[in-house]
């Protein structure tokens, strides 16, 4: 196809057009986030689709349209990291899961999230009467151990 190559579709996209049809991207939506405006762009054109966004730098395609920009290996590369960041998430939320399912008493499945989102025990012992958290702790280090 001509005019699709990577670097003529990113040097579009870098002056606001559409990365494949070059036409000047519109301004559909505006997000104030913290001391940020997010604002979101879209091609012109009915029959494209294609989205990127901003914040005030550079023009950014929204991650499914990421691949127009990409050589296979970039692609490649970007799609194992989503993998694995899925993959992270689902562990995650069946550890989450497992513990509460579990017949363990309130506080040790209380402990036990904290300490897999890393809580310090220092911490955890403000939290919660002293004899509670030392009763506990062993249940919820099992529970944490159990999920792994
Ligand atoms: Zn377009």
């Amino acid at each position: 196809m001509s005019g699709q190559s990577l670097e003529m579709r990113r040097a579009r996209l870098s002056k606001f057009g559409c990365p494949v049809h070059g036409t000047t991207m519109r301004q559909i939506a505006e997000y104030p986030d913290g001391g940020h405006t997010y604002r979101v762009y879209a091609c012109a054109r009915r029959d494209c689709g294609i989205e990127a966004w901003t914040n005030g730098g550079p023009l950014q395609l929204m991650s499914e349209w990421m691949h127009l920009l990409e050589t296979p290996e970039e692609r490649e590369r970007r799609e194992t990291v989503e993998r694995y960041r899925r993959a992270l998430e689902l562990e995650e939320k069946l550890r989450h899961r497992a513990i509460w399912a579990s017949d363990a008493p309130y506080p040790a499945k209380v402990i036990a999230l904290g300490l897999v989102h890393g809580m310090p025990v220092s911490k955890l012992a403000n939290a919660m009467p002293r004899r509670v958290l030392k009763e506990n702790l062993p249940v919820a280090k099992t529970l944490v151990d159990g999920g792994r």
